[in-house]
């Protein structure tokens, strides 16, 4: 049988949403050195909504939006759903898509009513030499704003900037962390700017932008080789790989099914700060074990 402390932390942890699915890495939690979270639906809310509408090439603002939104709405991404919100409220109709694509970590590419559509990172655009105006890129992102560019039939035809909201309760997670000597890193697939912007907010240590899906475990492996114990925090199907490699994967509730079914332990109520109340947690369980 386990030990009655275990028991009794079980019971705790269920009443603190805190659901543990592989207890000897929730054992390390006690041990951590630093704390990777990923920013977009751990750090922010995820829930994008579109601020700015930029038209290029003589295309109107429903226009991009239509386009955008045909193809958005096969993707399950939190910028997908933000540009879809926007076509409903504005009773915009959306097109019928076909050979529907992801490009992981950089975009989606599909047919709208027949044509050619991508919705893509500034990343996609900057490595296929297209132009487009940098300065006002520039400002809208060092404004926190996720920029993403429409091409219909490999034409720029609109930049289109959402904005999500920070958490509360991320800001006072890292407080706390640092207050325990614990090292708080942002890894994110998002743009340099706009991950600035979001740990300036936050106070946090480090940060990684523009991190490929597949070079997120990576970069958890390489904080690892400073003989650090590595928590990751993610929501997302991206986050599932770095999940598995970190010492422990911590999901949020709110997340996909990959990102739970990879972690080490589930953050039922989609709180960042619950990481700070799960390190404790480990801390007095094992304590009374030895
Ligand atoms: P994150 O680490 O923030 O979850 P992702 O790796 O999912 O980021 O995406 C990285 C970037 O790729 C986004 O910031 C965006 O520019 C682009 N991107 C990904 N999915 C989509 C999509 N469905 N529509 C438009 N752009 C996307
Ligand atoms: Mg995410």
């Amino acid at each position: 049988a386990a030990p009655l402390v275990i028991a009794v932390s079980t019971a705790i942890s269920a009443k603190k949403g805190l659901l543990i699915r592989d207890r000897a890495n929730f054992e390390e939690a006690r041990k951590l050195n630093a704390v990777v979270f990923d920013k977009t639906g751990t750090l922010t809310k995820g829930e994008f909504g579109v601020t700015d509408i930029i038209p290029i090439d003589g295309y109107s603002e429903e226009e991009i939006l239509k386009f955008a939104a045909g193809i958005e709405q096969n993707s399950e991404h939190p910028i997908a759903t933000g540009i879809v919100k926007a076509t409903e409220e504005k009773g915009i109709h959306i097109g019928k898509i076909t050979d529907f694509e992801s490009i992981t970590g950089k975009g989606i590419q599909g047919k709208v009513d027949g044509k050619k559509v991508n919705v893509v990172s500034p990343g996609f655009v900057n490595s296929n030499n297209l132009t487009y105006n940098e300065k006002l890129f520039n400002k809208m992102s060092e404004e926190g704003k996720t920029v993403v560019f429409v091409l219909l039939a490999d034409e720029l035809i609109g930049m289109i900037a959402l904005a999500d909201m920070v958490r509360d309760t991320a800001k006072e997670a890292i407080a706390i962390l640092k207050e325990n000597g614990i090292h708080s890193i942002m890894l994110t697939g998002d743009n340099r700017k706009v991950a600035n912007w979001v740990a300036e907010q936050l106070s946090i240590d480090e940060v990684y932008a523009e991190v490929l899906p597949d070079d997120k475990a990576n970069q958890v492996k390489r904080i690892q080789e400073k003989g650090w114990k590595v928590a990751m925090t993610g929501d997302g199907v991206n986050d599932a790989p770095a999940l598995a490699t970190a010492d422990l994967g911590i999901a949020i509730g709110a997340g996909t099914d990959v990102a739970m079914e990879t972690a080490d332990v589930v953050l039922v109520r989609s709180n960042p700060n619950d990481v700070v109340d799960l390190m404790e947690l480990s801390r007095k369980t094992y304590r009374k074990m030895v």
